[in-house]
């Protein structure tokens, strides 16, 4: 079974490489963020209540989160597999994962924190689609506009200095210790997230 967990900082590219994973294996991307993101842009009651935790880099409640995941798992999409990207987060999101899916795996972003900064801090994402660009390394063809849609481009709240800051915290103190969670359960596979997009997509290939 293909169930992928992305595990890894903020701005390791999870979310880009799991585009063109679900793209190759046909599988659905799942990004609790997205769906967070989606929801508050439609002002949902989910939406409303998440809105200033998300903004200001905190996690959702584990619960919550849980909950958000479990239904979309039941979807028809995901009978063959899926990528789960930005969840789990924290140790008891994973053990509610554990009671759901028993073939999981891992795969943990290496990256070091200048890297990541430096990513997050020059990130920009469609208003209207979420796809993501880099005004550095993956700028659109023109200023400020979606290449796939024309939507307006714009900077996540979270992804100013101080979110940034906070989120690289909550991810040392909350999401690291999965690494040695699923290292003991011999899920993990390492993945050197330094590299470009399309050249770790090749190397995640040779791996799964
Ligand atoms: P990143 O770019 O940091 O990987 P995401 O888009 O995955 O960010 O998530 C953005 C925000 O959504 C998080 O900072 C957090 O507030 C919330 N969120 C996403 N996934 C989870 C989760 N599994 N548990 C709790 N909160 C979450
Ligand atoms: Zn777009």
């Amino acid at each position: 079974m293909n169930n992928f967990v992305f595990l890894g900082p903020p701005g390791a590219g999870k979310g880009s490489l799991a585009v063109k994973v679900a793209e190759d294996y046909k599988i659905p991307h799942i990004s609790t963020g997205d769906i967070f993101r989606a929801n508050i842009k439609a002002q949902t009651p989910l939406g409303v209540k998440v809105k200033a935790i998300i903004d200001s880099g905190s996690l959702v409640s584990d619960e919550l989160t849980f909950e958000l995941v479990k239904d979309r798992l039941a979807q028809d999409d995901c009978k063959n597999g899926y990528i789960l990207d930005g969840f789990p987060r924290t140790i008891p999101q994973a053990e509610m994962l554990d009671g759901l899916v028993a073939d999981l795996k891992v795969v943990n972003f290496q990256i070091s924190d200048d890297i990541v900064i430096g990513r997050l801090s020059t990130r920009r994402v469609c208003k209207a689609c979420g796809a993501n660009y880099n005004i550095k390394t993956l700028p659109p063809k023109v200023e400020g506009v979606c290449d796939k849609c024309g939507g307006e481009l714009y900077q996540r709240d979270d992804d100013k200095q101080e979110s940034i800051l906070h989120r690289m915290d909550v991810y040392r103190e909350q999401t690291e210790p999965l690494i040695n969670y699923y290292k003991n359960k011999g899920k993990i596979t390492d993945l050197d997230a330094s590299i470009e997009t399309d050249i770790l997509l090749g190397e995640f290939k040779r791996l799964f």
